[in-house]
């Protein structure tokens, strides 16, 4: 892509925002589409972890845009605040893992990405997280992870976008479907219309896989619900991310403190229910008993956009022409965000890419 692009890009979460971005600051000129506000769907529910969960557990693929995007969130975290005034608070804390099954392998993964990831006494975090419940045995600890308050990176994104020149945000536009002459994709239709232009993006979350199936493409992206609560106690109260057993606690800066996650296939269906509230208020003191006579301030849901093996598609789709896809992050797409967007542009202006594309090419994975 060589010429100034008409660009336009659907659904404008992380993913489609940080496009957005990064196609502006290539001079592109961009419209972003989104069927209700920006920013109000998975990238708003999710913890901000900036760190897969369980990171030994997944592909050098998706370990390859975690690093990248791990080493360049404090430069984001920024830059943005420095240009809308709003601080997406990327929070360097830590993490610490409690009684995990394969440690080992933990311990190894990290001694060959080289990664600050090591075992500690359990007395140790005891000492570094008082609050910490008495039940674990074990722990491992890797200094270097922190988390990203989401609605503030969504909120700070948008803002940056609407200082744009270059970039139009519709809000309350529902895509419907795609605009083709031949085998090249023109444009989208959406309620308030039919908007042509030379390239159209994709980044609509859970609900990319559906979109593409008017084109007869079978898209493996699903929603995965997940629902997390919120509790708010001392800025200090709790000094690091802790996880056991798949549920984790993270600080925000002004004390409060999220409790993730549950992970369910219910399809689009993202009510918070009350079995869920009881299983993670539950988790929440056996991790930090404290938390026992705290009251929850919030409980919501979100949809992931589940993906085989939690690999983005990123990339152009086969057999159209004008059409790309920057989706399917699943658990990581706050994480994995500045990396897939970065390397989405590269792709798409033909520069050397960050990291190899292949991995996460469209081509022959739908
Ligand atoms: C409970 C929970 C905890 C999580 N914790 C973490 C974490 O700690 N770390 C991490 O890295 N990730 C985490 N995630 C995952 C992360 O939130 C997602 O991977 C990421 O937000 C996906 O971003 P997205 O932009 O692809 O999707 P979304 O944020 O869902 O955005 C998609 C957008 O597309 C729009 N859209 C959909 N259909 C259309 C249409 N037809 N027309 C126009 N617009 C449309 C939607 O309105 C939406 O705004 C978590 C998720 C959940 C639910």
């Amino acid at each position: 892509m060589t010429r100034q692009q008409q660009v336009v890009i659907v659904g404008g979460g992380v993913i489609g925002l940080l496009t957005a971005f990064n196609l502006a600051s290539e001079a592109q000129s961009v419209v972003l589409l989104d069927r209700s506000n920006v920013g109000q769907e998975s990238s708003w529910a999710g913890g901000g972890i900036v760190s897969p969960l369980y990171p030994w557990r997944y592909s050098p693929a998706v370990t390859a845009l975690a690093h990248w995007s791990q080493d360049f969130y404090p430069q984001l975290g920024e830059r943005l605040f420095a240009a809308t005034g709003i601080d997406p608070e990327v929070h360097t804390t830590g993490l610490y893992w409690l009684d995990l099954d394969d440690e080992v392998e933990a311990l190894a993964w990290a001694e060959r990405e080289n990664r600050p990831l090591r075992a500690v006494d359990i007395s140790a975090a005891h000492d570094a997280v008082p609050v910490l419940g008495v039940g674990f045995s074990r722990a491992i600890y890797m200094a270097d992870v922190a988390n990203v308050r989401n609605p503030r990176l969504v909120k700070s994104l948008k803002a940056a976008l609407l200082a744009l020149p270059n970039v139009t945000i519709h809000e309350q536009c529902e895509v419907s479907g795609f605009i083709r002459e031949g085998a090249t994709v023109v444009g989208v239709q959406t309620t308030a219309g039919a908007i042509r232009r030379d390239q159209v993006v994709l980044t609509a979350g859970a609900w990319s896989g559906d979109l593409l199936k008017s084109l007869g493409l079978d898209l493996p992206v699903e929603p995965v619900k997940g629902q997390m609560i919120l509790y708010k106690c001392a800025a200090d109260f709790l000094p690091s991310m802790v996880l056991a057993k798949g549920r984790y606690a993270i600080p925000r800066r002004d004390g409060h403190i999220l409790v993730g996650s549950t992970l369910e296939h219910e399809g689009f269906d993202k009510t918070p229910t009350e079995s869920a509230l009881e299983s993670l208020k539950a988790s929440a003191v056996e991790l930090i008993p404290a938390l026992a006579e705290a009251e929850v301030v919030g409980h919501w849901a979100g949809l992931r956009p589940g993906s085989p093996q939690g690999i983005p598609f990123i990339g152009r789709v086969p057999g159209f022409e004008g059409l790309w896809l920057n989706c399917g992050h699943y658990r990581n797409g706050l994480v994995l965000a500045p990396a897939s967007c970065q390397l989405f542009v590269d792709v798409m202006v033909g520069r050397e890419p960050i990291i190899d594309p292949a991995p996460y090419a469209p081509e022959g994975r739908i």
